[in-house]
Protein backbone atom coordinates (compact mmCIF):
# COMPACT_ATOMS: atom_id res chain seq x y z
CA UNK A 1 0.00 0.00 0.00
CA UNK A 2 0.91 3.48 -0.85
CA UNK A 3 1.30 6.00 1.53
CA UNK A 4 -0.32 9.66 0.79
CA UNK A 5 2.30 12.52 1.15
CA UNK A 6 -0.02 15.24 1.68
CA UNK A 7 1.23 17.19 -1.37
CA UNK A 8 -1.56 16.53 -3.72
CA UNK A 9 0.75 14.35 -6.39
CA UNK A 10 -0.81 11.55 -8.12
CA UNK A 11 0.51 8.02 -6.26
CA UNK A 12 2.82 5.90 -8.58
CA UNK A 13 0.91 3.18 -10.15
CA UNK A 14 3.76 1.17 -9.65
CA UNK A 15 5.38 -0.40 -6.19
CA UNK A 16 8.59 -0.58 -5.11
CA UNK A 17 10.78 -1.68 -2.24
CA UNK A 18 12.84 1.30 -1.50
CA UNK A 19 13.00 2.30 1.95
CA UNK A 20 13.55 5.68 1.34
CA UNK A 21 10.76 6.21 -1.42
CA UNK A 22 8.40 8.71 0.22
CA UNK A 23 5.23 6.61 -1.29
CA UNK A 24 6.40 2.80 -0.43
CA UNK A 25 9.28 3.24 2.51
CA UNK A 26 9.42 5.44 5.15
CA UNK A 27 11.11 8.61 3.86
CA UNK A 28 8.80 11.65 5.23
CA UNK A 29 8.63 14.98 3.05
CA UNK A 30 8.87 18.04 4.17
CA UNK A 31 9.92 21.91 3.31
CA UNK A 32 10.35 23.00 -0.02
CA UNK A 33 8.78 22.15 -3.37
CA UNK A 34 10.04 22.94 -6.86
CA UNK A 35 10.04 22.01 -10.15
CA UNK A 36 12.32 21.53 -12.78
CA UNK A 37 13.78 19.32 -15.18
CA UNK A 38 15.84 15.96 -15.36
CA UNK A 39 19.20 16.97 -16.76
CA UNK A 40 21.47 13.51 -15.93
CA UNK A 41 20.18 10.17 -14.81
CA UNK A 42 23.25 8.53 -14.83
CA UNK A 43 23.79 7.86 -11.06
CA UNK A 44 21.95 5.48 -9.76
CA UNK A 45 19.25 6.49 -7.90
CA UNK A 46 19.77 9.72 -8.22
CA UNK A 47 18.84 12.24 -10.63
CA UNK A 48 19.96 16.01 -11.33
CA UNK A 49 17.34 18.38 -11.40
CA UNK A 50 18.14 22.27 -12.80
CA UNK A 51 15.23 25.18 -12.09
CA UNK A 52 15.75 28.26 -13.90
CA UNK A 53 14.76 31.84 -12.01
CA UNK A 54 14.54 35.17 -12.11
CA UNK A 55 17.10 37.52 -10.50
CA UNK A 56 16.64 41.11 -9.94
CA UNK A 57 19.47 43.46 -10.93
CA UNK A 58 19.05 47.23 -9.18
CA UNK A 59 21.02 48.94 -11.72
CA UNK A 60 19.32 47.71 -14.81
CA UNK A 61 15.91 47.61 -13.35
CA UNK A 62 15.96 43.96 -15.01
CA UNK A 63 16.06 40.76 -14.66
CA UNK A 64 18.84 38.26 -15.03
CA UNK A 65 18.42 34.24 -15.82
CA UNK A 66 20.05 32.39 -13.27
CA UNK A 67 19.70 28.25 -12.66
CA UNK A 68 20.88 25.88 -10.00
CA UNK A 69 20.98 22.38 -10.73
CA UNK A 70 20.22 19.61 -6.72
CA UNK A 71 20.45 16.20 -7.19
CA UNK A 72 17.01 14.50 -6.02
CA UNK A 73 16.59 10.65 -5.26
CA UNK A 74 15.01 8.90 -7.65
CA UNK A 75 12.66 6.14 -6.63
CA UNK A 76 12.67 2.98 -8.62
CA UNK A 77 8.18 3.09 -8.66
CA UNK A 78 8.79 6.96 -10.00
CA UNK A 79 12.14 6.21 -12.57
CA UNK A 80 12.32 9.96 -13.96
CA UNK A 81 14.58 10.57 -16.82
CA UNK A 82 16.58 13.12 -18.63
CA UNK A 83 14.37 15.76 -20.08
CA UNK A 84 11.20 15.15 -17.29
CA UNK A 85 9.89 17.83 -16.05
CA UNK A 86 9.63 17.06 -12.71
CA UNK A 87 8.41 17.89 -8.87
CA UNK A 88 10.89 17.35 -6.16
CA UNK A 89 10.05 17.65 -2.66
CA UNK A 90 12.83 18.19 0.53
CA UNK A 91 13.35 15.59 3.04
CA UNK A 92 15.93 14.83 5.40
CA UNK A 93 19.53 14.54 4.09
CA UNK A 94 20.10 11.36 2.12
CA UNK A 95 23.53 11.74 1.09
CA UNK A 96 26.44 14.49 1.12
CA UNK A 97 24.45 16.35 -1.90
CA UNK A 98 20.80 14.96 -1.83
CA UNK A 99 17.93 16.41 0.09
CA UNK A 100 15.36 16.39 -2.34
CA UNK A 101 13.16 13.38 -3.16
CA UNK A 102 11.46 13.16 -6.89
CA UNK A 103 7.49 12.88 -6.07
CA UNK A 104 5.71 13.46 -9.85
CA UNK A 105 6.63 13.32 -13.38
CA UNK A 106 5.16 16.72 -14.28
CA UNK A 107 6.07 15.84 -18.33
CA UNK A 108 8.00 13.25 -19.42
ZN1 LIG B 1 7.97 3.78 -4.37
Amino acid sequence: MARDIGLGVRIPERECSDVNCPFHGTLPVRGQVITGKVVSDRMNGTVVVERNYLHYVKKYKRYEKRSSKLHAHNTPCINASVGDEVKIAECRPLSKTKTFVVVEVLKA
